[in-house]
């Protein structure tokens, strides 16, 4: 059970990118026998080691009481465990329980909105709930939660556990977490409690009153009707994707960049003209500022639960789509100008290395201002082709992996722990200044490191593979 602070806000500026019936998206957890035999993958189909994780068994509570009493038995029996989640959008194999014997807890009923308190403008939520389901929810109660990512369809536990955030310089927190008043945690406990011990935490905010996007709000009775229906978060259908990676494909065998950039040209003036799927009214992009209620700005994500024949978001696996890998990572402000002058270097020596790049829209840079975080920081988001055979290389991968070791060994940038490749995170928690802080809570919630996992245990540092 989760509880957040949410604040009104109002309207903002936005400036500026063969499947059978696929959307909505596919089941991440799949078992040969009702409940157990099971495999999970991510949303992309694929982890960055194309490892398939296995467990057990999965269970799907619909009550706090049913997850207390499943974490009890688990327990009991020292089994491992993860938390599911019903897309599971995380790249990383967050997810993967230890050895095959494992018991995944999938958070897809524990979604439902507990409380709403408007005077106090919070909401108690399980943490199943989707980011949309939040956002349509508190704008009913006249409520928002600011600066969240752009996407529908993660959830809040989920966000919660990887840091996800939006984008600000101006309030003091840009990530999800920073809006977290109470959270309660349901985790394995000895016999003498029954197995099982549930947590509540209270979490100190920063201040009570409500942050705006200063200079982005305007009266609520401006008029507008603005919708950001983002154009790569809609339904596609499956023979265009199937035609954008084949063509990606082919430019990648015959090592054509020029053909690539003519292909990110007609991407991005697409997108350009049409405001990324931004309208000002009815479907219709008259100009900037698009002003519009707040949840229909902040986030989308219409592929999710569309229902269009043979159509798929861009990364759905069913479909011959997109494939790629992301690295993103967040680097102290007072650093990303160095950074991006060592990035423009490495271009001037290749002038067409990022032309990949741009087929994913480019790099997004995002502010980030956390109560957490080391510093004020830049978030980058590097979205770019991964072949579906792991023994081909990508076009001009020296370059991009090149940035990658830049931004993560000379400015010890931090990952964002829901993208990356495993590379990554070899060494990450040493750049966090509260690391051993962090892993004796992890003792006190998980003693016997049921949730833990051989890959966890690296990252962390606790343990070498
Ligand atoms: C299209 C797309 C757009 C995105 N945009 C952004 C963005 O704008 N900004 C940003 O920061 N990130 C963004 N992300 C990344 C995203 O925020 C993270 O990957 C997010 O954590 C995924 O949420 P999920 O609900 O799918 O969780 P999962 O990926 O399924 O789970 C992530 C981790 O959380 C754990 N977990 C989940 N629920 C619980 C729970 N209830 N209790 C304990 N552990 C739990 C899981 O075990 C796992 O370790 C985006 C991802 C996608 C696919």
């Amino acid at each position: 059970m989760v509880l957040l602070r949410s604040k009104t806000t109002s309207v903002f500026l936005l400036i500026s990118v063969a499947c059978y019936s696929c959307s909505p998206p596919e089941k991440p957890i799949k078992c040969s026998s009702e409940n157990t035999n099971c495999t999970i993958t991510n949303s992309y189909g694929a982890f960055p080691d194309r490892s398939t994780c296995r467990a057990a068994e999965v269970a799907y509570p619909t009550t706090e009481q049913e997850l207390i009493s499943v974490v009890a038995e688990a327990t009991k029996n020292r089994r491992k465990i993860k938390v599911a989640t019903c897309f599971s959008h995380s790249i990383p194999k967050l997810v993967c329980p230890d050895g095959q014997e494992g018991l995944l807890i999938s958070t897809k009923y524990l979604n439902h909105m507990l409380k709403i308190d408007v005077e106090a403008m919070t909401m108690t939520i399980e943490s199943g709930v989707t980011l949309r389901q939040l956002i349509n929810e508190a704008a009913k109660a006249g409520l928002a939660l600011p600066y969240t990512p752009y996407w529908w369809g993660l959830t809040i536990g989920g966000l919660l556990s990887t840091g996800a955030h939006g984008s600000t310089l101006w309030a003091n927190e840009s990530s999800v977490h920073d809006y977290l008043l109470e959270l309660q945690i349901v985790g394995p406990g000895g016999a003498e409690v029954g197995y099982v011990k549930v947590h509540l935490e209270f979490l100190e905010p920063f201040h009570r009153q409500s942050i705006y996007r200063i200079g982005d709000r305007v009266s609520t009775n401006t008029s507008g009707n603005g919708l950001y229906n983002s154009t790569s978060f809609r339904p596609i259908p499956s023979l265009e994707l199937g035609s954008i990676r084949t063509l990606e494909e082919l430019l990648e065998h015959l090592s054509y960049a020029d053909g690539k950039y003519a292909s990110a040209r007609t991407i991005t003036s697409k997108l350009l003209n049409t405001a990324y799927g931004l309208s000002n009214n009815d479907d219709d992009f008259t100009g900037y500022p698009v002003i519009g209620f707040y949840n229909h700005l902040q986030a989308s994500g219409t592929c999710l639960n569309s229902h269009r024949i043979n159509s798929a978001c861009a990364w759905d696996c069913r479909v011959n789509g997109s494939f790629f890998h992301q690295t993103t990572f967040s680097i102290s402000l007072f650093l990303a100008k160095s950074f991006i002058q060592d990035e423009q270097k490495l271009i001037e020596m290749e002038p067409k290395a990022m032309c990949g790049v741009e087929l994913y829209n480019g790099i997004l840079m995002r502010y980030f201002k956390t109560s957490d975080k080391q510093e004020d920081a830049v978030d980058f988001d590097i979205t770019y082709y991964r072949s579906k055979n792991p023994m081909i290389p990508r076009l001009y991968e020296d370059i991009l992996e090149e940035v990658e070791q830049l931004a993560l060994f000379k400015y010890g940038t931090l990952p964002h722990w829901g993208k990356n490749r495993n590379l990554a995170f070899d060494g990450a928690i040493n750049k966090y200044k509260n690391a051993r802080e962090f892993l004796k809570v992890k003792e006190v919630y998980d003693p016997f490191g049921l949730f833990s996992s051989a890959w966890a245990d690296q990252i962390l540092g606790l343990k070498m593979v």
